[in-house]
């Protein structure tokens, strides 16, 4: 059984971490907003890859093959093992 708030968890700090990367590559010059923003992209990503590498993987075959699902919307099905994946909510 997939976590549904882990999967939106990961797609919310996935999009975070590319918009504040965008942001940071169009701030010109040292500022402090650079800077703060700067140091927050690798924890945003490490979270976003933690989240990747331990809550959303096949419950079967513990492989990366789960797409996150932000809503319900039909069914997944691992494309290693076959089994099809739930999530809780
Ligand atoms: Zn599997």
């Amino acid at each position: 059984m997939l976590k549904r708030p882990y999967a939106r968890a990961y797609i919310v700090l996935y999009y975070l971490v590319i918009v504040i990367f965008c942001i940071t590559f169009f701030i010109e010059g040292q500022s402090v907003l650079r800077e703060i923003l700067s140091w927050t992209l690798p924890v945003l990503w490490i979270a976003v890859l933690i989240i990747r590498l331990k809550y959303l993987r096949c419950p079967y075959c513990r492989k990366l093959t789960v797409e996150p699902q932000w809503s319900e919307s039909g069914t997944q099905e691992c494309i290693n093992c076959g089994k099809v994946f739930e999530y809780d909510k």
